[in-house]
């Protein structure tokens, strides 16, 4: 049976001690501010920044959520995100997406402050993150190698195939493990719907990185004994066994896949908790970096 990767137990021992970096600004008179983002009614980004929101004032964040109508307009919401910038008391500024169509995502992340970018989406930080050079790092794949530090679980020397290359999860996390540095290191395959034969790459992964946002695409038939599995992947699906008529999968098949796993992510209660702290880590970093 595979030990599990608990992410909510993780993640609360990082609040934990983000708790007492926080106690340690205050005495110095800051308290780090985290300012929040949403534009329209997205039932996800709702629930999303409402989780944020919760996380940030448990660990002694100042955050503020601002809320802006769908048809708001790019030049009234480049204002909103231009104030952000040059507010002192907001040490991290964060855009939720996705935006509703009309408005340019690229150009409006772009604004935002690279040093007030907890996120980790601007593109000093993704380019300071490929040279392995200090900056904000994507905060899901950073949990992700977080998470793998807390249960010593080190890709340095190992294979590792990781399954999607989006900007915000497959490509940060590839190029967060091929650094020569310590809980890296590790030798990575980058797949995609490109790839001809899927299986044929994770039979040879010591570690998988799932992010394909397809519910359990990766079966047992496709991996090998002792593999390590990070299982970044939220699904809906139909269920007949909840009150809702639905439950989330991950982007692994579970049941097949546990069972020749040495270590595995549950989903929910893997790598989304993670995502959370990790944001917040980078919010008090930009604070302590302030002073
Ligand atoms: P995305 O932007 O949709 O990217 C998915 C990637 O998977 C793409 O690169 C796509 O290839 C690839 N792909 C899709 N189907 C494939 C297949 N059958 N075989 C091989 N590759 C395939 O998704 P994302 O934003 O990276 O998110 C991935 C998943 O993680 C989603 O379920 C999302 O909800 C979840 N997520 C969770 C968190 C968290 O905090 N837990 C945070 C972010 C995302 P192409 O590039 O060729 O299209």
């Amino acid at each position: 049976m595979a030990i599990l990767l608990d992410g909510k137990k993780t993640a609360q021992n990082i609040r934990e001690s983000l708790k007492e970096r926080v106690k340690a600004l205050a005495d110095k008179g800051v308290r780090p501010g985290l300012s929040v983002t949403l534009v329209g009614e997205d039932p996800a980004s709702k629930v999303y920044v409402s989780a944020k929101d919760a996380a940030a004032t448990e660990v002694g964040i100042q955050a503020w959520t601002h809320r802006f109508p769908a048809d708001v307009s790019e030049k009234e919401l480049t204002g909103h995100l231009e104030r952000q910038n040059q507010d002192p008391a907001v040490h991290g500024i964060l855009l939720q997406m996705p935006l509703p169509g009309h408005l340019p995502s690229d150009k409006l992340l772009n604004l935002i402050s690279a040093a007030k970018d907890v996120d980790g989406f601007h593109p000093i930080n993704l380019g300071n993150l490929m040279l392995g050079r200090p900056g904000f790092k994507p905060c899901t794949p950073w949990g992700v190698q977080v998470l793998l530090k807390a249960y010593g679980l080190s890709p340095a020397g190992k294979h590792v195939v990781v399954v999607g290359r989006s900007n915000i999860v497959g490509k940060p996390i590839a190029n967060m493990l091929v650094q020569k540095e310590d809980f890296a290191n590790a030798t990575v395959t980058v797949c995609h719907t490109g790839t001809p034969d899927l299986r044929r790459h994770t039979l040879q992964a010591d570690f998988i990185i799932a992010a394909v946002g397809k519910p359990e695409v990766i079966t047992g038939d496709m991996v090998k004994d002792g593999v390590v599995v990070v299982d970044v992947g939220v699904n809906r699906v139909k269920s007949d066994t909840t009150k809702s008529g639905f439950k989330l999968v991950g982007d692994v098949h579970f049941p097949s896949v546990e069972p020749k796993a040495s270590h595995i992510t549950p989903v929910p209660g893997g790598v989304g908790p993670m995502t959370i702290a990790m944001l917040l880590s980078n919010t008090v970093e930009s604070a302590e970096r302030g002073i």
